[in-house]
């Protein structure tokens, strides 16, 4: 485990691959030998081609070729990138709390927000390869239509507004906060704190619709909802979720569907890794490409 470089992409392959190289060394395996490695990293991103389109967070990586880069500091062995979230929901259906599903949502509830879909035991990818970036899914606009739709919503990261993710992430939460961690705004809310408590029901109430929408368009059998709000916040995370869908989806997809916290906890990304970089490596990665 290191920091993140924050110098730029260079130094950010360079820790990677010393990282990947001393993991080797310590379980005695020669990069030599290995046939593949599995990288996951935020989106959106091309997961055929390893290239990161715009990682906001990771200083440079902006239409970067990650996979090749990596591939390159790892003497050419082979890198298969996917976003962290494909790669979480790779983990969950393999060994998690997926196993066996072939309709189904993973949505992860933590700094950021985020999720992966799976509809008839493939991931859904889009047209270039960026679909499931659902903590971008709007929940909110201002209705008085005198008003700007944006007005008095957080801006989101992304550049639009009324994004589940500005509303329901950790990182959003503890912004409009004022502090450094969500569980602080939790915590303020939990001692009667109104402008926290105000926070609070926000993200249950984006949490809800972005539920609501999933079970409507999707029809999903499960959604795992895995990142540490939903490990630490079950009751301000899935309750709301189970709430919503049960008050305002639809009748049929909604009693078919179950909302489970993910099973695998914060290696869940790097189980995925590994996983997806062996199935893809050995041709059985249909379902999921
Ligand atoms: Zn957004």
């Amino acid at each position: 485990v290191r920091r993140t470089p924050r110098d730029g992409a260079d130094s950010v392959i360079r820790a990677l691959a010393d990282s990947a190289r001393a993991t080797a060394r310590d379980a005695g395996l020669p990069l030599h030998e290995l046939v593949a490695a599995g990288c996951a990293a935020p989106g959106p991103l091309d997961h055929r081609t390893g290239l990161v389109h715009e990682a906001p967070n990771i200083v440079g990586f902006i239409e970067f070729p990650l996979g090749p880069r990596l591939s390159e500091a790892l003497d050419g062995l082979p890198v298969f990138v996917d976003r962290d979230t494909a790669m979480a929901a790779i983990a969950e259906v393999a060994i998690g709390a997926a196993h066996g599903q072939r309709d189904w949502v993973y949505v992860t509830v933590s700094t950021g927000l985020g999720g992966s879909i799976v509809s008839g035991g493939r991931m859904l990818r889009g047209a270039t390869n960026t679909a499931g970036e659902i903590g971008h899914w709007p929940v909110a606009f201002q209705l008085d239509p005198s008003r700007d739709a944006g007005a008095d919503l957080q801006r989101c990261g992304c550049g639009s507004f009324g994004c589940a993710e500005s509303l329901a992430a950790g990182r959003n939460m503890a912004d409009a906060y004022g502090v450094n961690d969500a569980a602080e705004v939790y915590a303020a809310a939990a001692r009667g704190d109104e402008r926290a408590s105000t926070i609070v029901i926000r993200a249950e109430r984006a949490l809800a619709n972005l539920a609501v929408g999933l079970v409507n368009v999707l029809n999903p059998a499960l959604i795992v909802v895995g990142g540490s709000i939903a490990e630490r916040q079950p009751s301000h995370v899935l309750e709301p979720m189970r709430r919503g869908i049960a008050d305002r989806a639809f009748r049929v997809p909604a009693a078919a569907v179950r909302v489970v916290p993910a099973a695998l906890g914060g290696d869940v990304g790097m189980l995925g890794a590994a996983f997806g970089a062996r199935e893809r490596l050995s041709g059985r990665g249909e379902w999921f490409l």
